[in-house]
């Protein structure tokens, strides 16, 4: 598989689709409208993409109704619909190169990381849930009486699903996968910022030979097209990922038809840094942690508590590496930041670092726009911030490091978890006890110790407290998809 290539410029990719899937067919908005996607580095238009709204989600949900109810789907062998996902995820690699540029171009995400982070973890998953599609089963219960009785786990139904900008791709796999091996049908609405390769995949969904009608595709915009879907009475359950603001209007305007929620929301998260720790480990991680994507990462080490007794010299190391990161055009393989996904983002980024400076924050690197065309943010270091501090509390996924000193375990297991969100969390110490008493004390979704952003298809995701309800990825996601059904047989 293609991964990463030194010194070289990939080409723009040709848009091949901009239409929405409804049913099989790629048709046009009702009403005819249509929104522009743009390329955030050269803030130029790329192509205009139907908008659809709420009739063009009634018929989606149609066609996701009819597809669940009636047709081929439904008669579809289990082991079936896995050779499905994997014929998908043989597409996927067939068009590794397409993807990954077209993924960069409509995101600004640098090349290198499409390929070599995006692409290969899509892949990963469908072919993880192909695997699972006919390994979903109930139980047998010894229940009192002359009764045989069983469990089934049958399709949650028509899955309506609502994707953010910050891993396009890597999201629709997310939510398809599960979904997808559960025998749910899906309409799905990704993000206005960044929906060509949602389209592309649903082009390539076709190909593989999924039946008309179990992926349609909305492109649109949240309020209209998104909130359609959510209030849709023949919608069954919606799988959301973005602003936790945005979760609280989904579950407000989901209560009228108790659709069932899954939400994987934002963070704050606490990386941890002993003295005891490998410190140039630390710091690689530390960069790693928040920079990478652009720091437009829902579990970005976003508050990163150094103890006080390595502060110094982790300040100076951490400042060097973000010095080095390499800011332009992402179809550069020399590149390691791209810009951020659009003006909206640039200027809540841009207004953040002057929260920080007037909060009394020391900004010890970047805080600047870079250049001066394009989304781009300078790698921004705030040190010595305290907890109360907006920066400290709130989520501003762009490229902007809390460094918050701290003494010993005890205080900083109560300052990590002095935060709404609950996601992700990492420690670094070469203490194995003190690595499980912050992975047991710090009330996060996931914990890594020693290393960062470590993803796998395999192992559950999501968050604690306002940052989400139910988890993404593994066995668990099937849930998410699934209803349990009870059959009690009277053998008298
Ligand atoms: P949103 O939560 O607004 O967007 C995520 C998705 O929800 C988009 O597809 C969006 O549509 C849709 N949406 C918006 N409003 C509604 C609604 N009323 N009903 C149904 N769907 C809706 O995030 P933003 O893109 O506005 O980003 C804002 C902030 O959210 C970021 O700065 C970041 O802090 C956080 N965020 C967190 C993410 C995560 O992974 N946890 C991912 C993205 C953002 P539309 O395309 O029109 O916006």
């Amino acid at each position: 598989m293609a991964t990463i290539t030194e010194n070289a410029t990939f080409d723009k990719p040709k848009v091949r689709q901009t239409k929405m899937l409804i049913g099989g067919e790629w048709c046009d908005a009702v009403s005819g409208k249509t929104f522009a996607t743009m390329n955030p580095a050269t803030e130029e238009k790329i192509a205009d993409v139907a908008e659809g709204d709420a009739e063009d989600i009634a018929l989606a949900v149609k066609a996701a109704r009819n597809a669940f109810e009636s047709g081929p789907w439904r008669s579809m062998d289990a082991r079936d619909r896995g050779r499905l996902l994997n014929r998908l995820a043989d597409l996927v690699e067939e068009n590794f190169d397409e993807l990954a540029a077209l993924e960069t171009l409509d995101n600004g995400k640098p090349i290198n990381d499409s390929r070599a982070a995006d692409l290969p973890l899509v892949i990963d998953c469908l072919r993880y849930y192909a695997g699972w599609a006919d390994k979903i089963h109930g139980d047998t219960i010894p229940i009192r009486g002359n009764y045989f009785c069983y469990t089934k786990r049958e399709p949650v139904g028509v899955a309506g699903q609502i994707i953010p900008w910050n891993f396009p791709m890597l999201m629709v796999a997310w939510k398809w996968g599960p979904a997808l091996a559960a025998g749910c049908t899906i309409v799905m609405k990704p993000a206005e910022q960044t929906p060509l390769t949602c389209l592309r995949m649903g082009e390539l969904a076709m190909e593989a030979g999924f039946p008309e009608g179990v992926i349609n595709i909305v492109p649109g915009y949240g309020p209209t097209a998104g909130a359609a879907l959510v209030k849709h009475p023949d919608v069954d359950k919606i799988a959301f990922t973005g602003e936790h603001k945005t979760a609280q209007i989904i579950m407000a305007d989901a209560a009228q038809t108790l659709k069932r929620l899954t939400f994987e929301l934002g963070g704050k998260s606490p990386n941890v840094v002993f003295a005891d720790a490998d410190i140039d480990a630390a710091v690689a991680g530390a960069e790693f942690g928040l920079f990478f994507n652009q720091g437009q990462c829902c579990c970005a080490g976003s508050r990163l508590f150094v103890e006080e007794s390595v502060h110094e010299e982790f300040v100076e190391k951490v400042i060097a590496r973000a010095k080095g990161r390499k800011l332009g055009d992402p179809f550069d393989t020399g590149t390691s930041q791209g810009p951020q996904v659009d003006q909206a983002q640039f200027d809540k980024i841009l207004s953040y670092i002057e929260k920080g400076n007037a909060e009394g924050a020391s900004c010890v690197t970047g805080g600047s726009r870079f250049g001066d065309k394009g989304y781009f943010v300078e790698p921004t270091i705030f040190d010595n911030v305290t907890d109360e501090m907006s920066i400290a509390q709130e989520e501003i996924f762009g490229p902007v490091l809390s460094i918050l000193p701290f003494n010993g375990v005890e205080e900083v297991i109560d300052r990590a978890n002095r935060s709404f969100y609950g996601l992700a969390a990492a420690v670094w110490t070469r203490d194995v006890a003190k690595a499980h008493r912050i992975a047991d004390s710090v009330r996060a979704g996931t914990v890594w110790i020693n290393c960062y952003d470590v993803f796998d298809a395999g192992a559950p995701f999501g968050g604690f407290k306002m940052s989400g309800i139910g988890r993404e990825l593994g066995e668990a996601a099937l849930a998410n998809y699934t209803e349990a059904k009870t059959v009690t047989m009277n053998l008298e």
